[in-house]
Parts: structure tokens; sequence; C-alpha cells
């Protein structure tokens, strides 16, 4: 092996510089400085290369991560970015927001031997941003066009991967989306900070530039029904995501300026893009100069208190029923909260809300973590007689999503849902029980995470082109006969 890795044990673990907090917090730009091309070597060489990389094993796309370090180590960036791409359609997005605390940096081999973990998601988005930089990332040119055609009902990451993928092959593919932009939650939910639109917006041309077509506010259901695109299309994905907020049914809930995270979150990403946006121009949607209540804890709420302290709120508050140590959003954006300037009120759970016309108050319970529940985690329990009360003008809704009733809004009651109303697939096939109906992503996990969509997107691009080629294989027979 090259003296160039296993580095670990005499170079410390460094990240990309964060910005000066203050300076962050006065702006929507992306916290993290880039790595030098000398840094990105040198935390690269860090590398152990074992045989068995478990970071490649807990990325879900599955990453060849030990070679492309290597390569970078040893100054090959582009057969670096060459290697990354090729498992991934999205790598400069997951470098800057898969938590990757959970999934491949969490499991690197130095990390559990107390080294600190390779910095893999950094030295991935600088792989990356070094390759558009350069000018290697170029649209696909097919070297066929065939007659077949597939409609992707979505624009977030997972319809993307499928119709780049199945672009690559020749197919003709047409992805429809209700939105006035592509990108799904990459562009209308998370924020700049996390992930700076124009890094979305040149993947989206580049697959236009591929000869993908987008058809935007074009909603299924309202504008066509599955039905009609059914016939259409050879094969259709469905890759809608999960969008309805889920509430919270306690005394109060209809008063003024309750919002859900989603609302809040596209109104300051559209204002970030340019939009007019008049809830928010008329300052019911902008937390400026207002006391701010985010109720949940996962990596929405992060998101939403972090806007909130760079709208200039006067205070920013996270309710969370549990501790820190058992809160579902990554702990790496808990942390980058913290030092934002955003309490925590841990162990807290809201009983109402308070106020005439608009909230003025959130009135919480303090809880105590009892048994384990069936998830494992401890369940929290109310403390009885711990009530008081926190100033709010603004609270926000951060509590999951569940999927929309898609039997209904395709007008398409024969599609199978499951318990929880997300879409029934075969899980080898990824086919739903309509026949060349396919399904990925949100909408068939519940609410996840860019990779795992993306995988999705990919994995249902295979099976789309298995049953295309079955269909033309079975004509042809029939043909013969
Ligand atoms: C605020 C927020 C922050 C997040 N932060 C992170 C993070 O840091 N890291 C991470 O890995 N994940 C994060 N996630 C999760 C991640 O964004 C999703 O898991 C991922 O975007 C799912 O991809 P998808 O393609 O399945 O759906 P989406 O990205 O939701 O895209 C679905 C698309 O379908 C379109 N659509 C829906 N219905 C119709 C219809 N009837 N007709 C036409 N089009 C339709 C929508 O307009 C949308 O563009 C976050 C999610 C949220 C809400
Ligand atoms: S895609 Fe995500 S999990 Fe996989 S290597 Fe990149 S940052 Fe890690």
């Amino acid at each position: 092996m090259t003296k160039k890795m296993l580095q670990f044990i005499e170079l410390k673990q460094e990240t990309p510089v964060k910005r000066d907090t203050s300076k962050r917090k006065a702006d929507f730009n992306e916290i993290y400085n880039e790595f030098i091309t000398d840094k990105a070597k040198e935390q690269s060489s860090r590398c152990s290369q074992c045989g068995v990389p478990f970071c490649q094993i807990h990325c879900p796309l599955g990453n060849n991560i030990p070679d492309w370090l290597k390569l970078t180590a040893e100054g090959r960036l582009k057969e670096a970015y060459e290697i990354s791409q090729s498992t991934n359609n999205m790598p400069e997005v997951c470098g800057r927001i898969c938590p990757q605390d959970r999934l491949c940096e969490g499991n690197c081999v130095i990390e559990q031997s107390g080294h600190g973990t390779v910095t893999i998601g950094s030295v991935e988005k600088f792989i990356n941003d070094t390759a558009w930089e350069r000018g290697w990332v170029k649209p696909i040119k097919i070297k066929k066009e065939l007659k077949q055609s597939i409609g992707i009902i979505g624009a977030g990451p997972a319809g993307m991967a499928c119709a780049e993928e199945l672009r690559k092959s020749g197919y003709q593919v047409t992805i429809y989306d209700r939105y006035d932009r592509p990108g799904g939650l990459l562009i209308y939910g998370i924020p700049n900070f996390k992930l700076e639109k124009f890094v979305v917006e040149r993947r989206t041309k580049l697959l236009k530039d591929s000869g993908i077509k987008f058809i935007q506010n074009f909603e299924v259901g309202r504008d066509k029904s599955l039905y009609e695109l059914r016939k259409k299309h050879d094969a259709i994905l469905i890759a809608t995501g999960v969008y309805k907020a889920r509430e919270i049914d306690i005394p109060g809930h209809n008063l003024k300026n309750i919002f859900p995270a989603m609302d809040f979150l596209t109104a300051s990403n559209r204002k970030g893009l340019g939009d007019k946006v008049d809830l928010f121009d008329n300052g019911t949607l902008n937390a400026e100069g207002k006391d701010v209540v985010v109720i949940g804890g996962g990596d929405t709420a992060m998101d939403c208190v972090r806007t909130s302290v760079r709208q200039k709120a006067k205070s920013v508050k996270c309710l969370y029923r549990r501790d820190r140590e058992n809160m579902p959003g990554s702990a790496r954006e808990v942390g980058n909260a913290i030092e934002e300037g955003v309490e925590f009120v841990w162990l807290t759970s809201p009983k109402s809300f308070v106020g005439d016309i608009k909230v003025e108050a959130v009135e919480v319970n303090r809880m105590k973590l009892g048994e384990p529940d069936s998830s494992g985690r401890r369940r929290p329990e109310i403390q009885v007689g711990s009530e008081y009360k926190l100033k709010a003008d603004l609270v926000i809704k951060s509590l999951g999503f569940d999927p929309e009733n898609l039997p209904k809004l395709f007008n398409a009651n024969e599609l199978a849902i499951s318990q929880w109303g997300t879409i029934k697939i075969n899980l080898k096939t990824m086919q739903t029980n309509l026949d060349g109906v396919f399904a990925a992503g949100d909408i068939v996990r519940g609410a996840s995470l860019v990779v795992w969509a993306i995988r999705d997107g990919r994995d249902a691009a295979v099976q789309i082109e298995k049953y295309l080629q079955t269909k033309i294989d079975k004509n042809k027979s029939s043909v013969a006969a």
C-alpha cells in the first residue's frame, strides 16, 4: 500500500473550518468553508484502508469510500470523482447534508478505535465541488434514443436519480412536478445554510441538458390522472415524497401565528430565491423580532430554529419531550443550533396554546423518561403539576410528516397503500399493485433521507428497465408466434 495512507495516528482529524458564529448568523450561506486541496489530501490519508470497509457498508449507496479517499490522498482527483459519481447521482449534495455521524463516519474503524473518523462527507463534497469547478461534470450523451418513455411524478432526489439512470440507457424521460422549481425538499425544505440552492439548480440544469424533460406546475390528480399518464408512458414512477404535517391537537391549536414547519421553511427558501412571498413580506411568516417556539426534535425542527435565528428572532426555543441523548435529529445539527444561540428546553411537552386571537404563550408540561417503549427508547411521561408558560408570538410545529392520500389525489382508488398511507410495493421489483407503475423515496419509506431517496431512485431505474425489456421480449415472441 502507498505510504500516503494510514496517517491517522500522526494526523489529527480536521473538518473544514466553520464560519464564525456571528458571521454565519448574519446570512443564509453554508456554514463550512471549503477544504483546501492540501487539507483534503491530508485528511484522506488518515484512512486505514481496512479490509472490510464499514463506512461503505453503512453508506446507503455503498459508495467506494476507501478508493476515493486513497485517490484523493494521491492527488488523483479526477479519478476520485469518477468513482464517487459512479454510485451517487448527487455526491456534492450528500457530502453536505447526509447525517454522516449516523452513516459512513459513525462506522469508520478509526472512529471506533478512538482516533476520530475520517471526515468522509467533507472529502466527498470537496472532490465533487472540484469536479464541477473544473468542468468534469458533463451532461449525458446517449448513444441512441429508445422509443419507450417513462413518466416520473416528483422532481425530488428519488425522481431525479431514477430519471438520470434511465436517460443513461437512452430512454425518453419526462418528470412532472407540482412545484414551480425542480428539486423537491432540496429546494423548498432544506435551508440554504445546509445546502445552497445553486448546488441543486446546477444538477437540474445538467439533467435538462441531458435531454430529460421537466414539466413544472403540473399536479397529478389535478392536471392529469394517474390513468392518463399510464396511457401516455410505458412505465411510471411515483416519487412524490411525504408532505402532510402531523398536527398537535391541544387547546388553542386554532390560534393565529401557529404554523407547520414547511410553511415557514418554504417561505424562507422562496425569499432566498428572490420570490415575492406575501405572508413573509407582511411579517406573518418572518421571525424577526419575535419570541419563537419550535416544537419537535428532528432535523426539520433544527432547520426551523436556525432559520429563525437568521431572521433575527428575539428569542428561539426548541421544545423536545425527551432529552438531548434521545433526540432523533443529527447531533451535529443540534450542536450547530446551540452554537448559534438556540435554547433547548429538553423534557418538555406542550399542553396548550394560550392567547385570545393570536398565540401569546405555550403552556408546557415537564416530562421525565420512563421505561423503554416498543422502539427501545425510554417513554416520556408527564410530571404531574409541573406546568409553566413560555412566551411565544410565533409557534412552529415540527412533529414529522405523513403521506397525503395519494389514491384519492391521483383519482386512482385501485392504487394499494399501507396502513401508514405509504405506497405498497413489491420490494424486489419496486412495482406497485398496478402494472408498470413503480414507486420510490419517501412516499414508500415514510420521511427519510436524501441518500435513501437516491438509492431508491437508482434501484427503481434498474427495475423499470427490466420491466420494459421484458415487455419488448414478450411483444417480439408474440409477433413471432
Ligand atoms: C426541512 C427538511 C430538512 C431535511 N433535511 C435533511 C438533511 O439534512 N439530510 C437528509 O438526508 N435529508 C433531509 N431531509 C429529508 C429529505 O429531504 C427527504 O428524505 C428527500 O427529499 C425525499 O426525497 P423524495 O424524492 O422521495 O421526495 P421529495 O424531495 O419530497 O420530492 C417529491 C416531489 O414530488 C412532488 N409532488 C408531490 N405530489 C405531487 C403530485 N401530485 N404531482 C406532481 N408532483 C408532486 C413535490 O412537489 C416534490 O417536488 C429533510 C427534510 C425536510 C422536510
Ligand atoms: S453518500 Fe452519505 S453516507 Fe454515503 S459516503 Fe456520502 S456522506 Fe457518507
